[in-house]
């Protein structure tokens, strides 16, 4: 199967072997809950900007620094936090 993304786009191989250490570390399961393969790409950054309120847009407002693993078999994608995941430190 043709690989769609080169592996690890934009994150560092230091940072996504901290991210898959953390998954092994902490999901007591890490197949797909969706197709059970358990074959993850992890792909980053994701920006999920932080808000107010539900009906207000900010531009330029905070972000949670947060990585896309991706199921290369179906293409489940969980999102994870990265500063939880000790992949990245500071604000
Ligand atoms: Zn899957």
């Amino acid at each position: 199967m043709p690989q769609r993304y080169p592996r690890g786009v934009y994150l560092t191989d230091a940072q996504q072997a901290a991210l898959i250490a953390h998954i092994n570390r902490t999901w007591p399961d890490s197949s797909c809950d969706r197709c059970r393969h358990n074959d993850w790409m992890a792909v980053g950054y994701v920006s999920m900007t932080v808000t107010p309120s539900p009906s207000t847009v900010v531009g330029g407002g905070p972000s949670l620094p947060t990585a896309a693993l991706v199921c290369k078999f179906c293409g489940n994608t969980r999102l994870i936090n990265l500063k939880i995941a000790g992949v990245v430190t500071g604000a």
